[in-house]
């Protein structure tokens, strides 16, 4: 008799109960939605940290990096609706 088998069954709703096909389907979308999304920071490519920050060539960089970044050139702090503005994938005018 086969009584040290596990219940496969058992192992998948283990799984599951750590994180649902739902939130990982979530996940995938918020990821790709930020791939989509032009609004990264433009110091690194690997860098994740939300923009915040416009330089005066229309580059957009994160807090860190948008302070760094104004060593060499004028970077000034997005305003709120400019923010939403490039979220929708428009651009700034105006530095
Ligand atoms: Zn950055």
């Amino acid at each position: 008799m086969g009584g040290t088998i596990k219940d496969p069954m058992g192992e998948v709703r283990d799984l599951s109960g750590s994180c649902t096909i739902e939130q990982l389907k979530a996940a995938v979308v918020a990821v790709k939605a930020a791939r989509a999304s032009q609004l990264h920071c433009a110091m690194h490519t690997t860098c994740t940290e939300p923009v915040t920050h416009i330089d005066s060539k229309g580059y957009a960089y994160c807090t860190g990096h948008g302070v760094a970044r104004r060593v060499w050139c004028p970077c000034r702090k997005l305003r709120p609706h400019e923010l939403r503005k490039l979220q929708r994938g428009e651009t700034i005018k105006q530095y």
